[in-house]
């Protein structure tokens, strides 16, 4: 795939653009476009249908500052813990990632290894910079951005996670919504994190929009209104293959998956099945799409089973989706560094709620889409499929001329339609150079108003995924479109 001309297209028909670009742009930041806005709200629309609307338990939604005091960070570990190993050139000064480098050079695993380890492992196998020089020791490179707040300058951070927001707020979600457990609350919004390399697009950026659901449970629950889970079955990359490095995926069931203990329960099943659910209907096949047991020295300490969704992108497969089996770790963190003690009562029973918590990365989703949904040069020119939808415009309406009435025609029905869906209308140019344009952008279905029309009241409908044509009845327009969108 020609990643770079996905990505023109992107900027030059208003998806996204760099941050601040007049200027040069800033690395790791990009602004949402017109187009861009439309598509991550449509995506999110049919993420809240799938995971609130459909889901068999309540979900509450909750919209909390960006902001976390040190406080928050303390109780959640990172302010201690989220770094990245970094070196430094000694001659030309440039700075890398220790473990990427390592990664790429020796094509090593190296996740969760102490910084030492890595210095062992970089003299030992002699790497050096590309200038020729060497490396200075690994240290530490904190990824919360830090800022000051009121006149006494407090320490304050941007939240690296929407999570750590959802646990503080657990208790007042549970008593003001006289909540009853099993539910969850999700989080949609903006984290940031001051990494070092941002690249691959949207893939690693500092600024960018997760979907986390924490879904609390009594340990002792039995789930069984979700029986039906455990026939399912779902891809797995399971941990004996990754150490082999082959690519073998194996589809088994949610029931072999808890016996195995690479899952814990039905819930988290009910998670990866329904994350299937939601990536095909918004446009990613089944088969770029795989579940990764992590590998021991990956799964946080405080987790008990980690189970990333990675979908297959151009340069191969990434995360997009981390689940995480967190148990009672951050309430009670948050309750010993608080001082305020969170706990539930049931059946005359104290104890912690337990956590499942799906981290949806959104760009890095969109960008499956747009990547996914990338027909290459199909009809001499590139377009996207999109699933009708999420397609950011759905219909275009063109007057085949100027004149004659047409346009006035094409005008009384953009009028109409544009109450129930996102069109434009066009007049410029020719049919053919329309609808390329409209390809272009992934508009499902074009309109065309011609000579036909001032005789009997019908247009055209194109369909982008045959461009084939068949006549409608004006006044059917708007039900059929319905139908197919
Ligand atoms: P994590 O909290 O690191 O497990 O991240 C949860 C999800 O957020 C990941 O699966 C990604 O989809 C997304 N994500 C994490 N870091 C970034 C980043 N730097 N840029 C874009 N998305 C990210």
């Amino acid at each position: 795939m020609n990643v770079k001309k996905l990505i023109d297209i992107l900027e030059k028909r208003g998806f996204f653009y760099q941050t601040a670009e007049i200027y040069g742009g800033i690395s790791g930041f990009f602004d949402l476009g017109p187009l861009g806005v439309l598509l991550k709200n449509n995506i999110i629309k049919i993420f809240k249908e799938v995971f609130v609307d459909e889901f068999p338990y309540k979900i509450y939604e909750i919209e909390a500052s960006l902001f976390a005091p040190s406080n928050v960070l303390k109780a959640s570990g990172h302010l201690e813990r989220f770094y990245d190993p970094i070196i430094e050139c000694e001659k030309c000064k440039s700075i890398f990632r220790a473990d990427h480098l390592i990664e790429e050079e020796l094509n090593m695993n190296v996740e969760g290894i102490s910084l030492e380890k890595m210095d062992e492992i970089i003299k030992k196998n002699n790497l050096k910079c590309k200038c020729g020089g060497n490396f200075s020791q690994t240290k530490e490179f904190k990824l919360l951005f830090k800022s000051f707040v009121g006149a006494k300058n407090d320490e304050i951070y941007l939240r690296p996670e929407t999570a750590q927001h959802i646990f503080v707020n657990f208790l007042n979600v549970y008593n003001s919504m006289r909540a009853k457990l099993p539910f969850g609350i999700l989080q949609i919004g903006k984290s940031f994190r001051n990494e070092i390399s941002p690249r691959q697009f949207l893939i690693r950026l500092r600024e960018f929009s997760q979907a986390e659901i924490e879904f609390f449970f009594n340990p002792n629950y039995e789930f069984s209104e979700i029986d039906f889970v455990l026939k399912e079955k779902i891809p797995i990359y399971k941990r004996e293959e990754q150490r082999k490095n082959s690519n073998i995926v194996e589809k088994i069931s949610i029931e072999e998956l808890i016996e195995e203990k690479i899952i814990p329960n039905k819930l988290f099943g009910l998670f990866l099945l329904k994350e299937i659910e939601f990536y095909r209907i918004i446009g990613i096949e089944e088969d770029k799409i795989r579940f990764r047991h992590l590998l021991e020295e990956e799964t946080p300490f405080y987790s008990k089973s980690n189970v990333d969704l990675e979908i297959k992108f151009d340069f191969g497969w990434k995360e997009v989706v981390g689940n995480a089996y967190r148990t009672d770790y951050d309430l009670k963190q948050h309750s010993k560094y608080s001082n305020k003690e969170i706990f539930v009562v049931e059946n005359g029973k104290k104890f912690v709620p337990h956590v499942i918590e799906p981290s949806f990365g959104i760009e890095r989703t969109i960008y499956a889409v747009l990547q996914n949904s990338f027909i290459e040069n199909g009809r001499g020119w590139s377009y996207f499929l999109f699933k009708p939808k999420i397609a950011p415009i759905k219909v275009a309406i063109f007057p085949l001329v100027n004149k004659d009435g047409l346009a006035e025609i094409a005008e009384k029905i953009f009028k109409d339609l544009k109450k129930e869906f996102e069109c434009i209308i066009e007049f410029k140019d020719s049919i053919g150079k329309r609808y390329a344009r409209a390809d272009e952008i992934g508009i499902p279905f074009c309109i065309t108003c011609d000579y036909q029309t001032l005789e009997d009241s019908t247009v055209t409908i194109r369909d982008i995924a045959t461009a084939k044509q068949k006549r409608l009845a004006i006044n059917e327009l708007k039900e059929s479109l319905k139908k197919l969108i």
